[in-house]
């Protein structure tokens, strides 16, 4: 199964590598054939290439739209070697069979995410190139395909190896990372369309990302992992710049994403807010005039789980903050922008990474959430409701105070990106409690009253800060347990669902304990 390699033909748009391959190529005696640039690139070097032209006898034409797209060429790459009859053909036409394919494409995705312009971006639709990377891998029986610079070194290799030939187990892996390329390559062009014309993105768009970067491993040590972006100019992790620190990992990666699209559900015009995440779970957040406030509120909720989090600001992050959150090893720091001083604050952690988003990402804009699941992918639309556009309704006796509306509506925002069953203890604009990811909601209850009583005592005060407070719970309670452990905490004032068959039941310890209750009507189970 080992072809020799005789005739090569190569076009590349990102020409990095491209002499020294073709020098060692020529020493091994193959015949070089390109296309305009590339052909000039090899020949500058003083090596013998022949331009596409003279096999095809046709100019490149139409500003290089048309310059490969010809029989001579792909009769060359598809050409099944030992079918008489396709032999023939080639001896009929005067076509020479192709052994090795070159090319890498149009940078299409680099020139779509630098901002280039819609004629620009058009014009980088590569349409030769990946018809004869297509052709090629399809024909993998005779040709190999070479889709990655970084892979000349291993061709060079196994062409010394085998004496000038490649294996077939060596052309079928190229063939394979060859339609990888390809699909990734129309992927991103469909999402282009679909973000230029303003139409649903297309769910599989996920898929059509670029490798931005490689971990180091992934969730674990043994797990390798890769962070791809797919052009959605979201505010976020994915577009942030990173001002210092070392590289994301993999979990850093996933909980800056929880904790900035936490704090974009919170106003900058209205407060400052600060969430700090740990685990994809918020350990504290608040809200307050200040960022420094908000930082201090946050902290106190949790403050032992918040050693070694992810800290996310909803404003430019200034020094008073920066100077308290450096108190505490925090691990990645994600706001919309950063004042000098806080810049030079950071600067002296040297492993805390920085990263400014140029704004924040909005709640309510439509996109897709992607899950993996054993021989498949889920695929949903994102959670964009916010408690801001929903009708609550009270249904209690007792009508919430104006103090606990505004709490309530804080403990059900924060709710929504907590891990169900997520259960939220708010007090003046600040988390006391969090109960997170139990599968009962009177565990997370219970959790987050025990995490408030800890707080508490550690803070040195006399009751648990839940004394007083408002609760949200992501999904209505099915029993009144869940409530009464709520109550039991000091809570005064419920935010949920509602729709349980047992809502009465529930509606009814409410009243029984003086408490207000407001149903939502809408669900905000995360997993
Ligand atoms: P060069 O710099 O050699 O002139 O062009 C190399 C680029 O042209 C490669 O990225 C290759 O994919 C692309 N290419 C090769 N043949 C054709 C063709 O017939 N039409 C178009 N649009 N692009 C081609």
């Amino acid at each position: 199964d080992l072809v020799p390699v005789r005739r090569a033909l190569l076009s590349v748009s990102d020409k990095t590598g491209l002499v020294e391959f073709a020098k060692a190529l020529q020493e091994l005696g193959v015949t070089l054939i390109s296309t305009g640039g590339s052909a000039k690139a090899i020949a500058a070097a003083g090596i013998t290439v022949t331009d596409v032209s003279d096999v095809t006898g046709f100019p490149e034409i139409m500003d290089g739209r048309v310059k490969t797209l010809h029989p001579a060429v792909h009769g060359g790459l598809l050409a099944v070697r030992d079918d008489p009859e396709h032999v023939e053909a080639m001896h009929a036409h005067g076509i020479e069979g192709i052994d090795l394919v070159v090319v890498n494409l149009y940078p299409f995705e680099e020139v779509r995410f630098s901002g280039g312009d819609y004629p620009s971006i058009v014009e980088n639709i590569d349409i030769g190139g990946p018809a004869m990377v297509r052709a090629s891998a399809k024909n993998h029986a005779y040709v190999a395909i070479v889709t990655d610079p970084g892979d000349y070194a291993a061709v060079l290799n196994a062409l010394e190896m085998n004496t000038g030939s490649l294996s077939l187990d060596f052309r079928k892996k190229l063939a394979a990372k060859a339609f990888a390329r390809t699909a990734a390559y129309d992927a991103a062009i469909s999402g282009w369309f679909a973000e230029a014309l303003d139409i649903e993105q297309p769910a599989w768009r996920a898929f059509g990302g670029k490798l931005e970067a490689v971990m180091r491993y992934g969730e674990n040590p043994h797990q390798s992992a890769g962070f791809y972006i797919n052009g959605d100019k979201r505010p976020g992790v994915a577009t942030a710049r990173q001002l210092q620190g070392k590289q994301l990992s993999y979990n850093n990666i996933n909980d800056t994403d929880a904790a900035f699209e936490l704090v974009g559900e919170f106003d900058p015009e209205a407060s400052a807010a600060v969430a700090i995440i740990k685990h994809a779970n918020p350990c504290g957040v608040g809200e307050a005039a200040t960022l420094k406030e908000a930082y201090a509120k946050a902290l106190a909720c949790d403050p032992v789980s918040a050693f070694g989090g992810i800290v996310a600001t909803n404003r430019t992050l200034d020094a008073e903050a920066a100077e308290d959150i450096v108190k505490t090893f925090t691990e990645v720091i994600i706001a919309p922008d950063a004042t000098q001083e806080a810049q030079a604050i950071i600067a002296a952690k040297k492993n805390l990474r920085l990263l400014v988003t140029g704004g924040l990402p909005d709640p309510r804009t439509p996109g897709h959430v992607v899950k993996s699941v054993a021989g498949g992918l889920l695929v949903q639309s994102r959670d964009i409701a916010v408690v801001d556009g929903l009708e609550l309704k009270v249904v209690t006796k007792r009508a919430p105070t104006e103090q606990e509306l505004a709490d309530l509506k804080f403990a059900f925002r924060v709710a929504k990106h907590v891990k169900s069953n997520a259960i939220v203890y708010v007090r003046d604009g600040a988390t006391v409690g969090v109960g997170a990811g139990q599968m009962s909601r009177v565990d997370s209850s219970r959790i987050a009253a025990r995490k408030a009583l800890d707080a508490a005592e550690a803070a040195g005060h006399s009751e648990p800060l839940t004394k007083g407070s408002v609760v949200a719970s992501d999904a209505f309670f099915p029993f009144a347990d869940g409530l009464i452990s709520a109550i039991e905490a000091g809570a005064t004032a419920v935010i949920q669902p509602g729709g349980s068959m047992r809502d009465d039941e529930v509606i009814a310890a409410a009243d029984a304990h003086g408490i207000a209750m407001v149903f939502t009507g809408v669900r905000h189970f995360r997993h």
